[in-house]
């Protein structure tokens, strides 16, 4: 028997919700429904700088407005530092990982170096065979996973098909930096793998990001979970929605007296189609909602649209 489905939508609380972390909600939201799964809710807290209370709050607020709910409590990524050390230190006792003691100088003329001779800056792998007792005083390590050297690592997604990156193009990237704390790419790993996620549902700026995530679930022998990579959200110009485009948070539609079904059922269309429907309910969607249906390209914030399927409801 297959796994029973569960999903997860992850924000980084910085701010508002904004239009495109909802629609991955939405799609999170409407996959686990219709497989009779589970969506979770994890907030990716580990910036102490960026993240803020007020940032959870709006998520929180604006996806019960839109009646996109979730399963169990929201988890903090940050208070599971702890195991994203655990399994650095693992990943260090298994040999897939090492310490780097590599001073800010030595990056910074290893990236200039290659960029002289024409080559992307990568970390060149200098401390993957080297002791710690030739470490330079003074300096903490992080701690590096070992990347494949040579030959293709391929996402296998759902929306885009077999997507396939050069070993050579990933280098020995940061797992655990010198203070101890875990790197974005480490800690979704392990949270994913932890909270048994089956299907992972984001915006196609992580894809590059699945490839390197990709290593350090081989390297700790998990299952991958199956990926969906959506297309980002395009303005109607056809550059990626921003600012300038006009309002970017669920909450600015809200008090602008849009209705939450509106709203939604537009989200759904921006990515997803159901043969020419453009009205349907919530429970319609979900009756209807697969990863195979999710648009390859991207989409185009239409106001009008909007507007006329407001005025349906
Ligand atoms: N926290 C990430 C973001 O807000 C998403 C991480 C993920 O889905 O893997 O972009």
């Amino acid at each position: 028997m297959s796994k029973p489905v569960v999903t997860r939508f992850a924000p980084s609380p910085t701010g508002f919700l904004h239009i495109g972390g909802a629609r991955t909600a939405l799609f999170n939201w409407a996959f686990a429904r219709k497989m009779g799964g589970k969506m979770l809710l994890r907030i990716e807290d580990t910036d102490r700088e960026r993240s803020t209370e007020a940032a959870v709050a709006a998520i929180l607020d604006g996806m019960s407005w839109l009646g996109l709910d979730w399963d169990g409590t929201p988890i903090s990524q940050f208070v599971r530092a702890d195991r994203h050390a655990e399994i650095a230190l693992e990943l260090l006792e298994s040999g897939n990982a090492y310490k780097c003691y590599c001073t800010p100088q030595e990056l910074t003329e290893m990236r200039d170096k290659a960029r002289a001779e024409g080559r992307p800056p990568r970390y060149d792998g200098r401390w993957r065979d080297r002791d710690a007792s030739e470490a330079p005083e003074g300096v903490k390590p992080v701690v590096r996973i070992k990347a494949p050297q040579s030959g293709d690592i391929v996402v296998k997604d759902r929306v885009q098909g077999d997507v396939v990156f050069k070993a050579e193009n990933l280098d020995d990237f940061i797992i655990l930096r010198s203070d101890g704390t875990p790197t974005y790419m480490h800690a979704v790993v392990v949270d994913d793998h932890d909270m048994g996620v089956t299907h992972i549902i984001r915006g196609d700026d992580h894809l590059t990001n699945a490839a390197r995530q990709i290593v350090i679930y081989r390297a700790m022998g998990w299952d991958i979970p199956e990926m969906a990579h959506i297309p980002l959200i395009h303005g109607p110009d056809g550059a990626k929605l921003s600012k300038r485009h006009g309002a970017m948070g669920v909450e600015t539609y809200r008090q602008m007296g849009y209705l939450p079904e509106a709203l939604r059922n537009y989200l759904a269309r921006l990515g997803w189609a159901h043969g020419d429907d453009e009205i349907f309910s919530t429970d319609q969607m979900v009756e209807w909602f697969s990863l195979e249906a999710l648009n390859k390209g991207a989409s185009r914030f239409d106001f009008v649209k909007l507007d006329n399927l407001n005025g349906h409801y």
